[in-house]
């Protein structure tokens, strides 16, 4: 197993005497290479799921495991910066989730810098990001806004990419985008995946867009997973 959960938790303290269950007791596993799709409607926990998994949330309670190696439940800075270089996101919004006031080369180059790599290979490897996820190197010096939503969320995605992680958290990476480039989209991630032996947790809010994508399929409500099978299993027969 690439990733595993057991029962994992998190919960939000939204007022003095209010807990939100927000993922309450999630246990999953993805093997190396697989794409697992997790779907479930709006508020149910999938984003939240993801981001206690890698780290970006402090989880509440139960256990997360990379490669079999339990992850510390909350997560140092020194923490970020190793397991961020074997795991990734790409967010739901590209409006929101690529700093307007970042350059292209900025934005997809941060995880390299922070990592301390020359200035001048940063350029190269981000020239070469953006020309894999369909951009090209004149990109690199134009701010987000310059941008329809498609090609923000192929700089969201280079910007995962450039650190070459083994695992992505895709979340709803396409939900926002209009329905005639989502396909594309869909299709670059499914050609990384491929190329690069990505494993891939790929949030959806709606079935028939992971079903392409995903070897197994996970429903999640009100943050307990209610089903979990191969694809065409959960999707023919629910
Ligand atoms: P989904 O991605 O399935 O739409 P989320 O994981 O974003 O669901 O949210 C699950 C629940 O947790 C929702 O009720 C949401 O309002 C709540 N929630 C998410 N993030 C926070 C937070 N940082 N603080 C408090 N509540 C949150
Ligand atoms: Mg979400």
């Amino acid at each position: 197993m690439l990733i595993e959960t057991r029962l994992l938790k998190k919960h939000f303290k939204i007022s003095r005497d209010e807990i939100l269950h927000a993922v309450d007791g999630v246990s999953i596993a993805i093997s190396e290479k697989e794409v697992l799709g997790l779907v479930g409607e709006s508020g149910s926990g999938k984003s939240t799921f993801g981001k206690t998994l890698i780290g970006l949330h402090n989880r509440t309670s139960g256990e997360a495991f990379y490669r079999g190696e339990a992850l510390p439940a909350k997560f140092s800075a020194k923490d970020h910066l190793n397991y961020s270089k074997k795991m990734q996101m790409i967010f739901q919004d590209p409006y929101s989730s690529l700093n307007p006031r970042m350059t292209v080369l900025d934005i997809v180059g941060e995880g390299l810098r922070i990592r301390g790599t020359p200035r001048e290979e940063i350029k190269e490897r981000v020239a070469h990001w953006l020309k894999r996820v369909g951009m090209n190197s004149d990109h690199m010096s134009r701010y987000p806004h310059e941008f329809s939503g498609g090609q923000r969320q192929r700089i969201g995605i280079a910007r995962a990419m450039i650190i070459e992680p083994k695992f992505v958290v895709c979340d709803e990476p396409i939900s926002a985008l209009d329905v005639s480039i989502q396909a594309q989209v869909i299709n670059l991630l499914d050609e990384l995946k491929q190329s690069l032996g990505l494993t891939l947790l790929f949030i959806a809010h709606d079935l028939s867009m992971v079903r392409y994508v995903s070897d197994r399929m996970a429903v999640i409500y009100l943050g307990s997973l209610v089903e979990i099978g191969p694809t065409n299993k959960v999707f023919f027969e629910p």
